[in-house]
């Protein structure tokens, strides 16, 4: 009875998420085509801004199916009972077998989670020519994807798992959070070092007018940095970005070599100054450390609703569950981390305009919006609930004021 009003009151919460997320996202697609004038149809801007909204609700729905596919189905538990040896058996010698158990559901739900990501490359970079992958470099990358989910999966099974399985209740849902924190801090800090790599070429920015004029804006800001490295953008897609990654003494900027050749060494210096500034506010530090709560919190009560909803579950079921279920009901979420980044780019663009020319910031931002396809305007609750960087209209003219 308890557990079926616990499922109930799940399945509820997740159901009211799609609705909200989705009126979100037509708000956002009927904004876009109110644009859209003449009888030439909507330009590429408008249809890619129309389907991204579009998407953005789809992978929102993929989380949901997703979870509903491993745990209402049953197939979850099924895969469980195919890897464990049977009852009676000690502890220690099941270890093996829940790791074939984890790293084979990590390997599934990544091949699930592809129909999305594909969908996505296809009806939306493709289509509106933002990516120029081929069939054969877009499945390289699933491999890449499946390939990278087994090892995480398999050190997750090690680190997270079997702690779970050894030690007894209460301190399991404990330590297990505090190791989950502990792996994602680990993943953070490998990604750029062993992760990106897999999917993109990074080279050191060549000495020079750009470099030099880098080391003096860096200089006046006080900052050390490791490396200012380009990224090869240009073999899969016409995006330019940029983006700084590395916790503790490992910092770096990455600029996309489609950036490069589109701004002036000035706008660049802006751009890096943008950057540096996420950096100079501590974003980092305070996006993560809210993250890093909030995943703790979730996994530790999820685990303690363990106790009285379903004491029979097996652990390594109930973590999986965990995984599947959390990021689909953090869903009330989204528009405070929203909120939060969209802030943090006002910060950022307030910092780069003090320590570079605030005319080259602006120049850029321009450029990057027209580069990247991004709507200048976009639905007040779209963009509350999703934009993690203010509309371009709104951001250019705090800069101009
Ligand atoms: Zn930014």
């Amino acid at each position: 009875m308890l557990e079926g009003v616990f499922w109930g009151a799940i399945a509820t919460w997740l159901l009211v998420g799609l609705i909200v997320e989705g009126l979100a996202c037509l708000e956002q697609w009927r904004h876009l085509a109110a644009q859209a004038t003449g009888w030439s149809g909507a330009s590429t801007a408008i249809r890619y801004g129309q389907r991204r909204a579009l998407f953005q609700w789809f992978s929102a729905v993929e989380k949901t199916a997703r979870a509903a596919l491993w745990l209402v189905s049953g197939a979850l538990v099924f895969l469980y009972d195919t890897f464990l040896p049977g009852a009676g058996v000690p502890v220690v010698s099941v270890l093996p077998h829940v790791t074939g158990f984890v790293v084979t559901f990590a390997l599934c739900d990544q091949l699930l989670r592809e129909v999305v990501l594909i969908g996505r490359w296809y009806w939306v970079e493709r289509a509106c020519g933002m990516s120029i992958m081929a069939w054969p470099a877009v499945l390289a990358d699933t491999l890449r994807r499946l390939l990278t989910q087994a090892v995480i999966a398999l050190a997750a099974a090690c680190a997270l798992v079997w702690p779970l399985m050894i030690v007894g209740w209460p301190w399991q849902w404990l330590l297990s959070g505090v190791l989950l924190l502990a792996g994602s801090a680990v993943l953070y800090w490998v990604r750029p070092q062993l992760i990106e790599p897999l999917f993109h070429r990074f080279t050191v920015l060549a000495p020079g007018e750009l470099r030099e004029r880098l080391n003096a804006m860096m200089h006046r800001c006080g900052a050390e940095l490791d490396n200012v490295l380009v990224m090869d953008t240009s073999r899969r897609s016409r995006l330019a970005n940029a983006h700084f990654a590395g916790l503790g003494r490992r910092k770096r900027v990455v600029l996309s070599d489609t950036l490069i050749e589109r701004l002036s060494p000035a706008e660049l210096e802006a751009v890096v100054a943008h950057e540096l500034g996420h950096f100079r506010c501590g974003h980092l530090h305070r996006y993560y450390g809210l993250q890093a709560v909030m995943l703790l919190s979730g996994y530790v009560v999820f685990g303690l609703l363990q106790s009285t909803m379903a004491p029979e579950t097996t652990p390594a079921v109930w973590a999986l569950s965990a995984y599947l279920l959390l990021p689909a009901l953090a869903w009330p979420m989204k528009p405070v981390f929203a909120y939060m980044r969209r802030q943090y780019e006002y910060e950022a663009d307030a910092f780069a305009a003090r320590y570079a020319q605030r005319s080259a910031l602006i120049s850029a931002l321009k450029q990057l919006l027209s580069a990247n396809l991004g709507a200048a305007t976009m639905a007040t609750n779209y963009a509350r609930y999703y934009a993690t960087h203010p509309p371009g209209d709104i951001r250019l003219e705090r800069l101009q004021n």
